[in-house]
């Protein structure tokens, strides 16, 4: 499978949007990989006829979803690929990207009614690791943390503090954040309990509930172990894979920040984190920069993901014991 794969989810105009006769969609899908961009401020042409045609930009992805595909529909062709090579102890990362009110909670959270990507991710993971159990070689075992980064400090939603929680290397886990909860869980139903109460925490963080979520990166990790011992040697083995899913900050941050230049990175409303990852994904995806250091250790956001970003494989068998 590809290491990095960019899908397109386009929202239903909300009931406000439809009221408003100054709303109008300007993004359609074209099949299953492709969408179009009309642009309304571009108004070179005034030919009728040709307008519409003419000022469409079409772009490609590697999947593009309409407005009427479900949780699962997007789930199914995105995500739940990645769900076996986690078993498989290959750390794995997804990322909701765009601007506030694109949807991207909707998408990783969702509802009771609609449970989104995070909680799908769990059903699926638990329902093979259930299968895998019973089948008796090795045994699955998973928690997770969930938590907030916002103006680059992390702080834990599952615990209820407010505390600044730090960053620090771990021998197996990687770059972990000292003293977070860490919550064993079993069910997709203790996930999504888990998950509300900690979007709650979210919310009490500051001043305005919608301003603080579209500046903060919410972050959810599951930390899979598989233990099992060789049948011949009695050896006791142990792999481990992080799985991280991120609802972003809203991505208007980062184009404001572009649009300011890069020396005035360092002023106070701007997102680093998001800046940061913009930057090292781009270092990793292009080609003419393959050797050049990826700069993981400008935010907080990308020092986490370190491990999930990394060329080379990060699956580890260990022995214990
Ligand atoms: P974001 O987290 O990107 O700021 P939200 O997920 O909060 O955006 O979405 C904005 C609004 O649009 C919410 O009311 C949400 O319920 C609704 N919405 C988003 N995506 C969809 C969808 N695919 N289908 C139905 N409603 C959606
Ligand atoms: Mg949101």
């Amino acid at each position: 499978m590809a290491r990095l794969m960019v899908a397109v989810r386009i929202r239903p105009l909300t009931q406000r949007e439809r009221a408003n006769d100054h709303v109008t969609a300007i993004v359609k899908a074209h099949g299953d990989q492709a969408v179009s961009v009309w642009d309304p401020n571009d108004d070179a042409l005034e030919d009728v006829l040709r307008r519409e045609r003419q000022r469409e930009k079409l772009f490609w992805f590697d999947g593009v979803f309409d407005e009427t595909a479900s949780q699962t529909h997007v789930f199914d062709h995105t995500v739940r690929h990645l769900i076996d090579s986690v078993l498989h102890g290959f750390n794995a990362t997804v990322l909701a990207y765009g601007a506030t009110g694109a949807g991207k909670t909707y998408t990783m959270l969702g509802n009771e009614t609609s449970p989104g990507i995070m909680v799908l991710t769990l059903a699926d993971l638990f329902s093979k690791i259930t299968t895998d159990n019973e089948a008796g070689a090795g045994n699955y075992d998973v928690v997770l943390s969930y938590m907030e980064i916002y103006n680059e400090n992390i702080r834990d939603l599952l615990s209820g503090k407010a505390d600044i929680l730090e960053l620090r290397e771990d021998a197996v886990r990687g770059v972990v954040v000292a003293g977070i909860t860490i919550a064993p869980v079993h069910s997709p139903e203790e996930v999504m309990t888990l998950l509300r109460k900690g979007n709650k925490n979210r919310s009490q963080e500051a001043t305005g509930a919608n301003e603080v979520s579209s500046r903060s990166h919410a972050v959810l990790q599951v930390y899979v172990t598989y233990r099992t011992t060789d049948p011949q040697s009695g050896q006791r083995m142990q792999r481990f894979a992080k799985l991280s899913m991120i609802d972003l900050a809203g991505s208007e941050r980062a184009a404001e920040t572009n649009n300011r230049g890069m020396r005035m990175i360092e002023g106070a409303n701007i997102n680093r984190s998001l800046l940061a990852l913009g930057n090292c994904i781009n270092a990793l995806v292009d080609p003419a920069k393959k050797n050049k250091y990826v700069n993981y250790r400008d935010s907080k956001l990308t020092r986490l993901l370190k491990a999930s970003f990394e060329p080379s494989p990060t699956r580890r068998d260990r022995c214990v014991g």
